[in-house]
């Protein structure tokens, strides 16, 4: 008797539990906060957006409130992709409002700019009450249900293929590397996560620039192929590569644009020439990209000058299906396995 009711007990957990992979991209005006809900329940922040300062408003208030709306109560991981302002946010803040139970990073912030060396002091303050751990390329997060392995971080790529890759890359030929930018050398130190569940493959470089996006990418492309490309550097020209677009001729990219930061545009042209992209979401309407480039409203969460703080939402399944939502207007896309390749 008390086996049988084991056995229906666990029967309906299992029936109750969430079945799907969801992510929800985050407004936070061209920084970014990415939301991953893993089948098992558990959650992880990547960034927490930007700080208060130069007029612009923390956007711990919307992270908070986008976190609350999917339900949570607590984070069990937040991940700092890297440490520049629009990533790293106010993370004491942050932790005060609502609780993270641990830290994720690349390790110690390595630039000399001042700003960001006290921003990260504050931040790193916390490992003495939160429990950290700093990750490399070849780690996979702990999290439950969820394969979530590190590709980048820290400045160093993995070293062997996975998710299907290795094969010799024959985009590598057409577009050499291009060159470090002296500007923001912490950009290429972001972790970059490849999320597996089942079928489904979404890629999330963070702030990954061209230059270290050709290590992925050539002379063999050693990250494969994804459902789903989170766009680098939002969607600032200087994340975008050829040869790595190409090699993971994603279905959908999603950007994390603000109206005015990212959305260059010249990357939709680059995005929209790699095989097999049907769509391109969008956080805002960029205003750099201009009418010809951004794509149709329904596929953008804020419209300018109307900005309300809406979420791009993603709910992914084992058998590679996926949805797309626009917290906008619920305007949503259906992408089924196998209807393209
Ligand atoms: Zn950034």
């Amino acid at each position: 008797m008390m086996r049988i009711l084991l056995v229906l007990l666990t029967a309906l957990s299992l029936f109750a539990a969430p079945k799907t992979l969801d992510v929800r991209l985050i407004d936070v005006e061209g920084g970014k906060a990415l939301l991953v809900m893993t089948p098992a329940g558990e959650s992880l922040l990547i960034d927490a957006g930007w700080p208060a300062g130069n007029s612009r408003e923390a956007s711990t208030d919307r992270i908070v409130e986008d976190l609350k709306a999917a339900g949570l109560r607590q984070l069990d991981y937040l991940l700092i992709s890297h440490y520049d302002l629009d990533h790293l946010g106010d993370v004491p803040r942050l932790v005060a409002r609502f609780p993270v139970k641990h830290l994720v990073d690349h390790g110690p912030y390595t630039g000399d700019n001042a700003a960001t060396q006290q921003r990260y002091g504050a931040y790193a303050r916390l490992y003495e009450r939160i429990p950290h751990i700093a990750v490399k390329a070849g780690d996979k997060l702990p999290l439950q249900g969820l394969d979530a392995l590190v590709v980048t971080a820290a400045g160093k790529v993995i070293t062997a293929p996975v998710n299907g890759g290795g094969a010799a890359n024959p985009s590598c030929a057409a577009n050499p590397r291009q060159a470090e930018l002296p500007t923001d050398k912490e950009d290429n130190n972001s972790v970059g996560i490849l999320f597996t569940l089942g079928k489904f493959r979404m890629l999330d470089l963070a702030d990954l620039e061209a230059y270290k996006n050709y290590e992925l990418a050539c002379p063999n492309n050693l990250v494969g192929t994804v459902d789903v490309l989170q766009v680098n550097v939002h969607g600032q020209f200087k994340g975008m590569s050829p040869e790595l677009v190409n090699a993971l001729h994603p279905r959908v990219a999603m950007m994390g644009n603000g109206a005015k930061k990212g959305g260059d545009a010249p990357t939709w042209p680059l995005l929209r020439k790699t095989p097999d992209l049907e769509d391109i979401w969008q956080s805002h309407f960029s205003v750099n990209g201009g009418r010809e480039n951004n794509p149709p409203e329904d596929f953008i969460a804020n419209l300018e000058p109307d900005d309300h703080w809406k979420t791009l939402q993603l709910s992914a399944s084992p058998d590679g299906t996926f949805t797309v939502t626009n917290g906008r207007n619920g305007f949503h896309k259906t992408y089924k396995p196998g209807e393209f390749r």
